[in-house]
């Protein structure tokens, strides 16, 4: 994470596990929470995740300014009721610390989770999969936070074309909220098979929506989170 992330997040007062996980290349994934998640099974958070793909800094930096807006609101206002909520700012520090789409050891951590369409088929070098499902840390850790704590919605932040893709029988409303807010389009899929995805293990295994959002590649670091403020305050139930 850029120096100047970092030092804003050291910042962040709420709850936090500083080494929730540990990366391939031994760097720490650090995981925050709601004051009012319980660490219990089936506790239903929304997850909120960064950094899936290590070179798509738009991801980590939405991310990351949905957090410090949530700190800022948990310090101004000590009655607030934001439902519990579990944000990952950054998933893959090995590839954001080297600008690099995969982690440490060249797999596409949105390839190489355990869902049963995964494939060892390696597509091309940008999507290896790995060598097994969950062969990786970072996908082993998230995985299992899934399956013990059944997130109510899953949404994970990327960038290319800009775009709300969902994965579910029909869109989630803030799928429809972050498409009316952004003007990106909604759609059921990104247009072309994803085996061993985040999403499809959420949905195919466990029954859990997913939201990927796609800002724009290459959008000023600057105007990330000006797209996507007034969509995330109202997902988070606080406008
Ligand atoms: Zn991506």
């Amino acid at each position: 994470m850029n120096t100047t992330l970092s030092l804003a997040l050291d910042t962040v007062k709420l709850p936090r596990h500083s080494q929730w996980a540990v990366s391939t290349l031994g760097h720490r994934i650090e995981l925050f929470f709601s004051p009012n998640f319980q660490w219990r099974e089936n506790a239903k958070p929304l997850l909120f995740i960064g950094g899936v793909h290590g070179d798509e800094y738009e991801g980590v930096e939405l991310a990351a300014q949905t957090l410090l807006w949530l700190d800022s609101i948990y310090q101004s206002d000590s009655t607030t009721e934001i439902s519990p909520w579990v944000l990952i700012p950054c998933i893959n520090p090995d590839g954001y610390k080297s600008n690099q789409r995969t982690n440490g050891r060249g797999v596409d951590l949105n390839r190489n989770f355990p869902a049963r369409d995964w494939s060892p088929r390696i597509k091309s070098s940008r999507y290896n999969p790995g060598t097994f499902p969950a062969s990786e840390p970072e996908v082993r850790a998230l995985a299992n936070f899934i399956v013990r704590y059944s997130p109510r919605l899953v949404i994970h932040c990327h960038s290319w074309h800009p775009s709300i893709t969902f994965t579910g029988n029909e869109a989630p409303v803030e799928a429809k909220i972050l498409g009316e807010t952004t003007g990106y389009s909604v759609q059921p899929d990104i247009g072309y098979p994803t085996p061993g995805s985040l999403g499809q293990f959420a949905w195919l295994e466990q029954q859990i929506p997913v939201i990927c959002i796609e800002e724009q590649e290459g959008t000023a670091v600057e105007s990330v989170w000006p797209h996507f403020e007034s969509g995330i305050k109202k997902i988070f139930g606080k406008i």
